[in-house]
């Protein structure tokens, strides 16, 4: 059996316009194709399900594909480092076209009378990442000084410094006197 993703268009591209609406859940990565970007970054495990809603609308030389993908995401927390667990739903609107006319770079190219949603799919949930995700908005993260999780205890440690004082404190140990 095929990729969910390969999509034969032949029909679509004799009969224009025309629609196919195309639906389905599959890791968009099994293959391991896309190499991951680094274990501390937010991404997709490549054998999470994805979620495809497209209609394929043909054009002559072409296809919209438009529509919706959503994908589970993991990556750690920017103030206390916890594994953190999302969802991208991202809107996708792109083309395929069978040749590459000149300003046609952010098209796909439909090869052999097929489209693969695959990299499309995997472009758009990528771009839509977070980068820098948190466990929850009011996350208060870690102790600088003993490195406690201040989410989960408290410590003895006294509150963080406002930053600009950090000069001041730097001239008065300065001054002999
Ligand atoms: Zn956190
Ligand atoms: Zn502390």
């Amino acid at each position: 059996m095929g990729s969910p993703y390969l999509v034969p268009v032949a029909a679509l591209m004799r009969d224009v316009p025309s629609v196919r609406r195309v639906a389905f859940e599959a890791p968009f990565d099994e293959p391991h194709e896309f190499a991951p970007r680094g274990p501390a970054e937010t991404d997709v495990f490549p054998e999470a399900l994805v979620q495809v809603e497209v209609a394929l609308q043909s054009f002559v030389g072409g296809l919209r594909a438009h529509g919706r993908v959503e994908a589970p995401w993991h990556g750690i927390c920017r103030r206390c480092s916890a594994p953190v667990l999302g969802r991208s739903i991202v809107a996708v609107d792109e083309r395929f076209v069978e040749r590459r006319e000149a300003g046609d770079e952010e098209t796909y190219l439909i090869e052999g009378d097929v489209v693969d949603l695959a990299p499309l799919a995997h472009d758009a949930i990528l771009l839509d990442l977070p980068l820098a995700p948190l466990c929850r908005e009011d996350c208060r993260g870690l102790c600088p000084q003993c490195g406690i999780d201040r989410n989960e205890a408290t410590c003895d440690c006294s509150a963080p410094r406002d930053p600009r004082w950090a000069t001041l404190d730097g001239l008065r140990f300065a001054d002999p006197g």
